[in-house]
């Protein structure tokens, strides 16, 4: 175009002015009181929140950042058998509700049909005993294992490396994607006429004569007979001012998201040890004594690398104590990267896309801790899933909502119960 030719009319774009939202539209004004609260948006608080408005309870749930910002959207996303009888009725009824809620929500949780297995890989002789004990004890849960000699683990996975003599094969093992479900729950609970209102801390659970009276957050107070607290590991920062010693630990995990270049494996790869980790109890207390030394308990790094139908490769298995804000033992990531570099020795050239870590909400006996608080009427504890929040998650909530509405509960809730696990500072 010359330089003096006529600049074209160009229309000027269009600005449209926002619509007037009409009364029904506007965000709905936070509940200044409520049936129940339910402190914090991870997958136990969500799961809860949806069970209880489900039940025709008036929910507000409170998250202090958004829904799951905690381990619940910084996990590996696993379920599978918890190689224990006591978890297992609220495994399988978790199990069963994802899967319903994979097939009627709008949003895609990912959850796998079928098992994609997982492979113990034993890389001495002497793993093989422990890598079997592990195996056998998911035989007891129904679950088919076969054990692979070096070429059969080759056939399998033929990216391992060539050191390895061979492995334990469990046909278990479904992925989801845990933001997604934790979400998809909170949706579902708001289906139900919770009201989910994430950005607003809890500062106080307000307790008067020995009763639970509601909570307070920089908002103001909500009143509300019954408060579900489902903090994770930050549940015990908000038992103490209520006279409540929980015994709930942290426990951190690093993970790792890498893009390889080509197929790593089909299946889940693990170092022996690493199911039953999952399971544990939590790393224990650490006295001011030990911490002034440095002695803390050491870091439990094992191996999981978990391929997923994107190609990318998630890269985790590590438990370390965790006491601070800052995330303490990010050289664990490291140690985790370099293990899988010498199970997968092509992953070495895979890129590092992210790299994150989560907190556990660890129970001293490894349990869930779902029930009444003895001491505070009114107060209902529900954390401490420990490695299994997801795949326990589901099930934990129905029990909860059926403990607080008195419903007769579809398992035993006595091996959850509060009482066992804390003890009153009042
Ligand atoms: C690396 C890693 C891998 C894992 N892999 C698996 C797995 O494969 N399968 C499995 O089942 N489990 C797994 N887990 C464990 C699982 O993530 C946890 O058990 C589960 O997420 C715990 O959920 P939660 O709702 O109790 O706690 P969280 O997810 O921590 O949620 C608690 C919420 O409370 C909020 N909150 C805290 N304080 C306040 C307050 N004062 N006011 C309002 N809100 C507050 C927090 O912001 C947080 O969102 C893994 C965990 C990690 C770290």
């Amino acid at each position: 175009m010359g330089i003096d030719a006529p600049v074209e009319h160009q229309e000027s774009p269009k600005i449209v002015a926002p619509r007037r939202l009409s009364q029904s539209a506007t965000l709905p004004r936070m509940r200044s009181s409520a049936d129940v609260v339910v402190i914090g948006g991870g997958v136990i608080g969500c799961a809860i929140a949806a069970e209880l408005a489900g039940s025709g309870a008036e929910v507000l749930l409170l998250e202090a950042r958004e829904i799951a910002h905690g381990a619940s959207g910084r996990n590996h996303g696993l379920i599978f058998y918890p190689q224990n009888p006591i978890t297992d009725p609220l495994y399988r009824l978790s199990h069963q509700m994802y899967g319903e809620l994979a097939a009627g929500g709008d949003l895609d949780i990912s959850l796998d049909e079928a098992p994609v297995g997982f492979i113990i890989l034993v890389g001495s002789e002497r793993q093989w005993e422990a890598a079997e004990i592990e195996a056998r004890a998911c035989e007891t849960g129904g679950i088919r294992v076969e054990r692979l000699d070096q070429e059969q683990l080759r056939e399998a996975e033929p990216n391992v490396s060539p050191d390895l003599l061979g492995g334990w094969y469990i046909e278990d093992g479904y992925r989801l994607d845990p933001r997604a479900l934790t979400l998809a729950l909170a949706l579902s609970a708001r289906d139900k006429g919770a009201q989910i209102q994430t950005h607003v801390d809890v500062k106080q659970i307000v307790v008067r004569d020995a009763r639970v009276a509601g909570v307070v957050c920089d908002e103001g107070p909500v009143l509300a007979g019954n408060v579900v607290l489902a903090a994770g590991p930050w549940s015990a920062k908000l038992a103490r001012p209520a006279g409540i010693d929980l015994p709930v630990s942290g426990a951190r995990g690093w993970l790792l998201l890498v893009s390889p270049k080509g197929m790593v494996c089909d299946h889940l790869l693990e170092s022996s040890g690493w199911h039953l980790m999952a399971g544990d109890p939590g790393p224990g207390e650490v006295t001011v004594g030990a911490y002034g030394n440095g002695r803390l308990p050491a870091p439990d790094i094992g191996l999981l690398i978990q391929p997923s139908a994107n190609g990318h490769v998630l890269v985790g298995g590590s438990r370390i104590p965790s006491f601070r804000q800052d995330p303490e033992g990010s050289e664990v990531a490291q140690i985790i990267a370099r293990k899988a570099v010498a199970a997968v020795p092509s992953l070495a050239g895979a890129q590092v896309r992210e790299v994150w870590s989560g907190v556990r909400p660890m129970s001293r006996d490894g349990l869930p801790i779902l029930g009444w608080a003895p001491a505070v009427e009114g107060l209902f504890i529900a954390t401490g899933h420990g490695g299994q929040g997801v795949m326990l998650g589901g099930g934990s909530a129905r029990l909860a909502a059926e403990l607080i509405t008195g419903t007769p509960p579809f398992t035993s809730p006595a091996p959850f119960a509060a009482e066992r696990e804390f003890s009153s500072t009042s």
